[in-house]
């Protein structure tokens, strides 16, 4: 039995949505690019295989299909791509995720599609049992580097952690700390880097899994009035997802995530950059050394290689 444990192949769990996409060829273009740019810097070892979880509604699934047939040909490892079918899991999600909608969302909260955008906070109650890790990426990113490395940053974590996300490149936190930030001044919320707590952006999203399981913290954060009580604190009302979620519990919390360096989440979007925040922009935006993941955040080009 253990010698057939050890010839089977150790399997890289990377997680992605695609969602709308059949009527959407921007969209498609960009996951394209992204599992291409994935496909040619992977480069994994001799008895590892990457397992593509591709989180698609129905109309998408075909054009998913194309997609990754397309993108994966020139694959120099091993894979296996598997679909899970987002109607579902957002059912499934709705009775975790509910109480976050309605703090973090834009929408009045109860449309279950919406709980699509808190995946990754229950990714826990989705995968199954034997998978103790994955990645989960936007599809509007593009690879400068070895996915495998980034697997590697779990080997990072420290004591307690359960998620490991980038910071935030934009001053939107600041923004929507504002007035937590007036009734505290000197505070490090909001604030921009190095010392400052900028808030996450999603886009690339280490989730240790069994650690998201284990952690009586964070599971307690989960709970609609724990949470609630956090919102109120810090006068949070946010609507951006999951992203919302994870910076508002960093705020309180931050020794439950690891803090990826930029160069594996350098985001493009300068949106903020014209609304009010020019003055102080550049100090969230800077990011020194070789970028590893582009994320062409709010529709924003990629810079070609
Ligand atoms: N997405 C999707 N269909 C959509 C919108 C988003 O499948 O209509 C997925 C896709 O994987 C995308 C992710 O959700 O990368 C997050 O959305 P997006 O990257 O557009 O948000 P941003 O990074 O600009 O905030
Ligand atoms: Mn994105």
């Amino acid at each position: 039995a253990e010698e057939a444990l050890r010839a089977e192949a150790e399997e890289l769990h990377v997680v992605a949505v695609l969602a709308k996409a059949e009527r959407n060829e921007a969209l498609r273009e960009k996951a394209a690019a992204a599992l291409r740019s994935l496909v040619r810097f992977g480069k994994l070892g001799p008895r590892e295989a990457l397992a593509l979880h591709l989180l698609c509604d129905g109309p998408s699934r075909g054009a998913a299909r194309q997609l990754l047939q397309q993108a994966l040909r020139p694959a120099a490892f091993k894979y296996k791509v598997v679909f899970h079918d987002l109607e579902t899991l957002a059912q499934k999600l709705q009775p975790t995720v509910e109480a976050l909608q309605k703090l973090f969302s834009a929408g009045a909260g109860s449309y279950y599609g919406d709980s699509l955008f808190f995946l990754s906070v229950a990714m826990h109650h989705i995968m199954p049992r034997e998978v103790s890790r994955v990645i989960q990426v936007d599809l509007d990113v593009e690879y400068r580097a070895n996915i495998r490395e980034l697997f590697q940053e779990f080997d990072n974590f420290p004591e307690g952690a359960v998620i490991g996300i980038a910071q935030e490149m934009q001053p939107v936190y600041r923004h929507v700390f504002w007035q937590y930030r007036q009734e505290h001044p000197g505070t490090k919320v909001g604030e921009p880097p190095p010392d400052g707590l900028p808030g996450f952006n999603s886009g690339v999203l280490l989730l240790d899994l069994e650690a998201m399981r284990q952690s009586e913290r964070y599971n307690r954060l989960l709970e609609p009035a724990v949470v609630q009580q956090l919102a109120s604190k810090f006068h949070f009302k946010g609507h951006l997802g999951d992203q919302d979620f994870f910076t508002l519990v960093g705020m309180e919390h931050p020794e439950l995530f690891y803090v990826l360096d930029c160069t594996w989440n350098r985001q493009l979007c300068t949106w903020w950059r014209h609304h009010g925040y020019s003055d102080v922009f550049e100090h969230y935006f800077r990011c020194d050394g070789h970028v590893r993941i582009y994320h062409g955040n709010c529709n924003t080009p990629i810079p070609a290689e």
